[in-house]
């Protein structure tokens, strides 16, 4: 059984029903629908094929929405594209016409103001990069340092303290209330800079609303990570703009570390961008790419992501079961024991005041330590809310965890998190027929046999965050 949860961005080359069907047999757990092109019109349909996909595959498969934030772009490149050659000057000049070899425009005149002499700038994913030389009046004078072919129309990206745009964005705002409206299971914030960024996208916390995902990727982020990952429902490792902050040799470190203060406080974590990007033209990734994916598994990824590869790439399908396969492999290869041991330091809970979490810590941690001392066969979780299930699948426990909610989108957005299946049940009104289903249902799965015994934690009062119970329990 895979532990690893894999994202794959939706997109033209992968949004007719067929593809979708088969994306998800090969493995896909959450669908990505980046809003940053196209309108809502389009997004919605894309949005409904996956649900009806879904739906045919007998799949639980969550759908994660990923909000444009303020981002600036280029004016189109002349069809073709135009060659931005090394060492020549470009002008840069607010806009929405054309961009060319020597001028591009951009659509946030407010961009030129707040660039100052010394800034390194680029295009789409940072494959072009420019520094500005010079400032007059309402033109950049930038010299090209890394030239490529200019194409469609690219994010124009500049160091994120410069751009005074505040995220969410008003367009963030009605993709908000548009997909919350048809209950959407995951919302992903853009540029974040504080935990403030995250609250003012307003919306409740699961199981009444989305799980919020608060994409790292500006160095205000890094800054004030504690407050994101306290605030937000699980977070993104955005290396693409992450990797325009900060120079790409701090990259493997931001990743360790921000994935440890995720997984320590219970948030699940996505590692994004580039992980297969050769296969946008390619069959196979390369050897980098290979490793790039284990390597994110053993630093406590909780899920792993395709961006172009499955977006727009030659073959979606063959992406998600590339990765899938990396993944399998490497989670055999996963040091349950060293991590476990290292979240049991790292976790902060002691620090918090509120007693129903700090129960839910202590019992959580119990029931990974039961069920290694009792050589269980697996967890489960009645997890109404799905807290209860990320707190237990932090220590990476080596059995199964099966997480077991009455709520539909509970059960999608458990898609992200770690080593975890989730399952719908019945609407109970006592813990004991809860547990009693859960069992039901589990029996079977995972090679669970009458006698089996397992770790059961739920909760005997109906506050959704209240986890109380811990129980070794026989399969029936
Ligand atoms: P994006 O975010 O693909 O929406 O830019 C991910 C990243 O920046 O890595
Ligand atoms: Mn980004």
């Amino acid at each position: 059984m895979r532990r690893t949860k894999i994202v794959a961005t939706v997109g033209p080359a992968s949004w007719d029903p067929p593809t979708l069907r088969a994306m998800m047999e090969a493995g896909l757990d959450v669908a990505r629908i980046g809003l940053a092109h196209g309108d809502l019109d389009l997004h919605m349909g894309t949005y409904k094929r996956v649900r009806e996909a879904a739906a045919e595959v007998g799949k639980s498969v969550g759908i994660l929405v990923d909000l444009p934030g303020p981002k600036v772009r280029c004016a189109p490149f002349s069809e073709g594209g135009n060659e931005l050659v090394d060492g020549t000057m470009i002008r840069v000049v607010a806009g929405n016409d054309a961009s060319s070899s020597e001028v591009i425009e951009v659509d946030y005149p407010e961009v030129i103001r707040d660039v100052v002499v010394g800034d390194r700038l680029a295009l789409g994913d940072g494959a072009i990069v420019f520094i500005c030389e010079e400032k007059d009046g309402d033109t950049l004078h930038v010299r090209v340092i890394h030239g490529g072919v200019g194409k469609g129309r690219p994010g124009f990206q500049v160091p994120s303290g410069r751009l005074n745009l505040a995220s969410p964005t008003k367009e963030d705002l009605h993709y908000v209330d548009a997909f919350v409206e048809e209950g959407v299971d995951i919302i992903a914030v853009s540029f974040v800079r504080s935990a403030y960024d995250v609250r003012a996208v307003g919306v409740e916390r699961p199981p009444r609303g989305p799980l919020l995902v608060a994409k790292v990727e500006t160095r205000a982020a890094v800054e004030n990570l504690e407050g994101i990952v306290e605030t937000a429902g699980a977070v993104m490792v955005a290396r693409g703009d992450l990797g325009i902050d900060y120079p790409l040799s701090e990259l493997p470190h931001l990743q360790k570390h921000i994935i440890q203060r995720c997984i320590a406080r219970g948030r699940p974590v996505i590692t994004a961008t580039q992980m297969l990007e050769s296969m946008v033209h390619a069959p196979l990734p390369t050897r980098a790419e290979a490793s790039d994916v284990a390597n994110a598994v053993f630093d406590g990824s909780s899920a792993v992501m395709l961006s172009g590869e499955s977006a727009i790439g030659i073959d979606p399908v063959n992406a998600v079961a590339t990765m899938a396969e990396i993944t399998n492999r490497a989670d055999e290869e996963f040091n349950h024991s060293a991590w476990a041991t290292q979240i049991r330091t790292l976790r902060d809970d002691d620090t918090i005041t509120d007693p129903s979490i700090r129960g839910t810590d202590a019992l959580t941690l119990a029931a990974w330590e039961v069920a290694e001392k009792a050589h269980a066969k697996a967890i489960i979780c009645i997890s109404r809310s799905g807290f209860t299930s990320r707190k237990v699948t932090r220590f990476r426990p080596s059995v199964p965890i099966m997480s077991f909610s009455p709520d539909e989108r509970v059960v999608r957005q458990l898609g992200l998190s770690w080593g975890t299946s989730a399952f719908v049940t019945h609407e109970r009104s006592t813990s004991i027929e809860a547990v009693a289903d859960a069992l039901h249902i589990a029996k079977g799965k995972h090679g669970l046999r009458t006698g089996d015994q397992v770790v059961v934690i739920s909760g005997q009062s109906l506050r959704t965050r209240q986890t109380d119970t811990l129980q070794l329990l026989s399969v029936p």
